[in-house]
């Protein structure tokens, strides 16, 4: 017969508060197999846990259970107690009734009830626990950055900085992100390309990171420690090994498109580098629209290029690498205004911030000239917060950012032009260190603030007007002006869903990735070894991007020092004999550890994968599938005894 220690725990009033503990430390006390029963004010402190120790030791204690918090908590915590007793820690069993009963009720009698039906569900169960033992797999000592924006640039130069090699693949010709579009950055107006181009040389020249322009990740298996990853090198037309950047392809290629690195207010060529500090500085042929490809005709760049560099025939490539960690920072895209009514893309003088963004750059396409679709300068501009964002229409959620760049753009607006500069908005949001100062810095510039959203802009007079509702005066406005700049929400990139599958990573109901635990596991995924940083979580600026890059480096170098990771013995395993190989299992698994056996005609469970959810367990027809920890005989035993009591 086992036997059992149990522990009530009181966590200060929070249990003790609602729930008898006496009364529940008495009941238990009688349950069979119980040889000692006690309860303490805080079991997780070191005196509790000491508690455990004892009488493990004293009493010759060969299962434990402990009435406390929720396991998510100290599971762990307890686990550890047992193994420094030299008792197996999976012999554990925790009855949670402070979320499960004290948090639930005020109801005294009810919630002790219900922990005496808990904890003897608890000794049922643990009498039936057997030992298990953790395993350990190599980590391999470099990682994945995904996404070259401020974030990922970030944890890139942290990894490499700490010594192991890293791999930093992003889709676009250049790495910058949306960073390398601003032009100044609030709430210190830096310019934006000048913080954020020493960090892209950086990556450049640093010995530990190989970098992967134009590339995307195909395909990822395995898990934590040993990620097999297929990357593909989109062909980009140019011999990167050949070109110098001389520049002469673009310059004498005869064709132009709409540039989108300018938001499509400027053009650029069909062979081009999307920015003039852009990492690397060579260029890519944009193969849709040349007409080499299309028709078979020019070729220009081919003939001019002093190196011989361009290379039609180039193929896309794809290489295969193997990583310990992975770091996601595919950021984030801009909520498309022509979907409502605020005149975007029916009037020319209706921009979107990215788009007044790239404007008022030196390098952007008018130079840094602010001016309408005539030439001419505004004497009224007009800024609406919240397009897209806090609208039950479009996105509930608060973007977080356009508050602060809409009154760095206010600012801007004035100081370029001199003009009368509205801001609509809803409240403004100024959270951050500074931010409040530079909000009233902009006030005393002399910028208007309507609180009332811009509800639409229309044409009237050869003038935009925007119509709003002014809730400080209580009336309905209408405010005629030269510009409109829109402040759209940020939201996820359109590729979220397929990166979401090919890392495993799972997404909140707003398609941001959604992190482990919202609080205490902000970079972390549901798989292992995968982490994310930056907007692609939610809508966030660069110092909380910055810092989320260094945060997800840190999880990543700590991994990779260890050298080695553990996995977890509650895992679904297959009775062999019993599968029918019908595969039932195979698509419900949600962390894709199951695979098919030809062969031998049964399904397999990758151990390193599987997360022990139970899933396949509830799906297989034949009864084939298990998961240790929670075999029938266990749960079915706790269910039976928390109804008898
Ligand atoms: C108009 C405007 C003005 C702003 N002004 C400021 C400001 O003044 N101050 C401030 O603090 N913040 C500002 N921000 C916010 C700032 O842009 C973001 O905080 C920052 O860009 C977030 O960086 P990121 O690396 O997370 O994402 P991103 O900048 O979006 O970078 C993500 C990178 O990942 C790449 N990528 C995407 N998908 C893939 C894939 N599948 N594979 C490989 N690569 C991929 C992208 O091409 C991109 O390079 C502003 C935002 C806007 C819209
Ligand atoms: S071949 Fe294409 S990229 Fe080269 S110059 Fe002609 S149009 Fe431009
Ligand atoms: S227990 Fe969950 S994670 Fe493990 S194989 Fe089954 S479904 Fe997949």
């Amino acid at each position: 017969m086992a036997r059992i220690g149990v522990y009530v725990c009181h966590c200060g009033t929070n249990i003790a508060g609602t729930v008898d503990v006496a009364a529940v430390r008495e009941f238990a006390a009688a349950l069979p197999g119980v040889v000692v029963a006690r309860d303490y004010q805080y079991m997780c402190s070191d005196p509790g846990q000491d508690l455990i120790r004892k009488d493990i030791t004293d009493l010759g204690l060969d299962r434990v259970v402990v009435a406390s918090c929720s396991p998510r908590m100290h599971e762990p915590t307890f686990r550890r107690a047992l193994e420094s007793a030299h008792l197996n820690g999976y012999l554990l069993e925790m009855a949670n009734i402070r979320e499960h009963c004290s948090w639930v009720t005020t109801d005294m009698p009810a919630a002790t009830r219900k922990a005496k039906a808990l904890v003897a569900g608890a000794v049922r169960r643990v009498a039936l626990h057997e030992p298990l033992e953790e395993r350990y797999a190599d980590v391999t000592p470099q990682a994945l950055v995904v996404g070259g924006g401020i974030a990922g640039i970030e944890a890139a130069l942290k990894i490499a900085d700490g010594g192991f090699r890293v791999h930093l693949v992003e889709k676009e010709p250049s790495i910058g992100g949306q960073m390398a579009k601003l032009d100044k950055t609030f709430p210190t107006l830096d310019c934006s390309a000048c913080i954020l181009t020493p960090k892209m040389v950086a990556v450049a020249q640093h010995p530990n990171i190989v970098l992967h322009t134009y590339s995307e990740v195909e395909k990822v298996d395995g898990f934590v420690g040993n990620f097999r990853v297929t990357i593909r090198h989109k062909a980009r037309s140019v011999d990167m090994q050949k070109c110098t950047g001389c520049g002469t392809c673009w310059s004498k290629c005869p064709y132009t498109a709409p540039n989108e690195f300018d938001e499509g207010l400027g053009k650029r060529k069909l062979i081009y580098i999307p920015f003039p500090q852009a990492v690397p500085n060579k260029p890519v042929i944009d193969r849709e629209r040349c007409v080499r490809f299309q028709s078979g005709k020019c070729g220009a760049c081919q003939k001019l290029c002093p190196t011989g560099a361009i290379d039609f025939g180039q193929q896309d490539e794809l290489v295969e690498e193997t990583f310990g960690a992975i770091i996601v920072a595919t950021g984030y895209t801009l909520f498309d205004p022509s979907r409502g009514p605020w005149g975007y893309g029916r009037y020319p003088n209706v921009l979107t911030a990215l788009q007044f963004e790239r404007m008022i750059n030196a390098s952007g396409p008018t130079g840094g000239h602010v001016q309408l679709q005539d030439g001419s300068t505004p004497r009224a501009v007009a800024i609406l917060h919240c397009i897209g964002s806090r609208d039950q229409n479009y996105h509930e959620y608060c973007s977080n950012v356009c508050c602060m760049y809409s009154l760095k753009l206010a600012h801007l607006a004035k100081e370029k032009t001199g003009a009368n500069v509205y801001n609509f908005y809803i409240d403004i949001r100024a959270f951050g260190k500074a931010y409040e100062e530079f909000y009233n810095r902009v006030q005393n510039e002399g910028v208007y603030f309507i609180r009332g959203k811009g509800a639409e802009v229309a044409s009237k007079d050869g003038r935009l007007v925007v119509q709003c509702e002014d809730t400080l005066l209580g009336k309905y406005r209408e405010i005629p002006v030269d510009m409109v700049i829109l402040s759209p929400a940020m939201e996820p990139r359109p590729g979220a869903a397929r990166v979401s599958q090919v890392f495993g990573i799972q997404r909140s109901p707003d398609g941001f990735f959604l992190e482990a635990h919202a609080k205490l596991e902000p970079l972390k995924t549901a798989t292992d070894g995968v982490f994310i940083a930056g907007a692609c979580q939610g809508p966030k600026d660069i110092p909380y991007a910055v810092a989320q890059g260094a945060g997800a480096a840190a999880e990543v170098l700590r991994l990779l020092s260890a050298g080695r990771v553990t996995i977890s013995p509650v895992v679904a395993q297959v009775a062999e004999e019993i599968c029918s190989g019908c595969r039932a299992c195979l698509p419900v698994c949600p962390y894709n550890a199951i695979s098919y056996h030809e062969g031998f005609k049964v399904v397999q469970v990758n151990e390193a994968l599987c997360k022990g959810c139970g899933t396949c367990v509830a799906a297989c027809p034949s009864g084939a599938l298990s998961v240790s920890h929670f075999r029938t005989p266990q749960v079915l035993a706790q269910i039976e005894e928390v109804l008898s009591v």
